[in-house]
């Protein structure tokens, strides 16, 4: 089948191209990008373009952020071609509904993706903790948005969520693995003085379950999950990639690269069996984080300057 990009960026450099490229289901056929592009691939510098010109194309995978994702996804499902959203899937929950909606009444398919939940230990820690009770969890997500997020200002501006754009990955492994859904108790949230959306956030759960997100990490990055249940103790470490039971290794690797692969796989599987994917609660936890959130004003953050 036959897959445009659209947004040539990081994130579709880094992960689609190459997991479309060994895709045994895809094949690249065009791409979107007013900067961009990827050799050999046809490229167009507007999706109105793409879509009139290649009606060959029956799917649009979207790597822009969340912010202008909208309209493309939109036009997306309204020329009749199957959807795929990178994470988070929009900027806004009811715009991700109204998508849904559209694409039922299109007959397509939309898969709203979260990478997170394809790392290699995800399942086997949905397994090990199914039927178990947990007393509490640790949830630690700290990482260098100059390093992961060079120059990248849309992620401190209003929609572009801030720490919750990496945050939101352990919140899609977390509501997928937990036997019960989560609901938020409380939040406090730090706002860099001169941006519009958090750099770091600690957020509590009902049943003893907390986290810690923040954009500021320097040296060793963290992004590790435990839980201490009535069987035992349970860690996923490596963004979900590397499980450990009882401080033990069990299952994966710190290998990253099997996400996209497995998105792109799971994308074709949704389209033969003509059905959608669109899991919102990740960003209902978001949602209630902003709502529900204490506001602290700290220092400026710029990009360019350390500190
Ligand atoms: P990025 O490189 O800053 O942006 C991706 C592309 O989106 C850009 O190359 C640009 O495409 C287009 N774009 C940016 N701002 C735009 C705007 N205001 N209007 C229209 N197009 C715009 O971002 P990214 O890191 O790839 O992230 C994109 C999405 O992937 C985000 O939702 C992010 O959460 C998700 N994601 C990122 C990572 C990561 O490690 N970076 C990992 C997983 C998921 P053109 O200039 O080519 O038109």
């Amino acid at each position: 089948m036959k897959i445009a990009l659209v947004g040539i960026g990081k994130i579709a450099l880094d992960q689609h191209v190459p997991a479309l490229a060994a895709s045994p289901d895809w094949k690249l056929a065009a791409t979107v990008s007013r900067n961009g592009s990827v050799p050999g691939v046809e490229s167009f510098a507007n999706l109105a373009d793409m879509l009139a010109a290649r009606p060959d194309i029956a799917a649009v995978s979207l790597c822009l952020p969340p912010v202008p994702r909208f309209e493309a996804a939109q036009a997306v499902l309204r020329a009749g071609r199957h959807l795929m959203l990178e994470k988070p899937p929009g900027a806004t929950l009811a715009e991700v509904h109204h998508l849904a909606d559209l694409a039922r009444a299109q007959g397509v398919t939309i898969f709203a993706t979260w990478h997170s939940r394809m790392a290699h230990g995800v399942a086997a820690a949905k397994a090990w903790l199914a039927g178990r009770s947990i007393r509490a969890g640790r949830i630690t997500w700290r990482e260098d948005v100059r390093k992961w997020h060079p120059g990248q200002d849309w992620i401190f501006e209003a929609g572009g969520m801030g720490v919750f754009d990496p945050g939101i990955n352990a919140l899609s492994i977390l509501t997928e693995i937990l036997p019960d859904p989560l609901r938020l108790t409380e939040a406090e949230l730090d706002f860099p003085a001169n941006r519009q959306a958090p750099i770091a956030a600690r957020l509590g759960f009902a049943g003893g379950i907390s986290a810690d997100f923040d954009f500021r990490q320097q040296g060793p990055q963290t992004w590790d999950m435990e839980f201490s249940t009535d069987g035992g103790d349970l860690a996923l470490r490596m963004g979900g990639n590397r499980l450990e039971i009882g401080g033990a290794h069990r299952e994966g690797s710190d290998d990253i690269m099997g996400e996209y692969p497995a998105l792109y796989a799971r994308m074709a599987g949704l389209v033969r069996e003509g059905r959608s994917d669109v899991d919102l609660s990740p960003m209902v936890l978001v949602a209630d984080a902003f709502t529900l959130g204490r506001r602290n004003t700290v220092a400026d953050f710029d990009f360019q300057r350390m500190g």
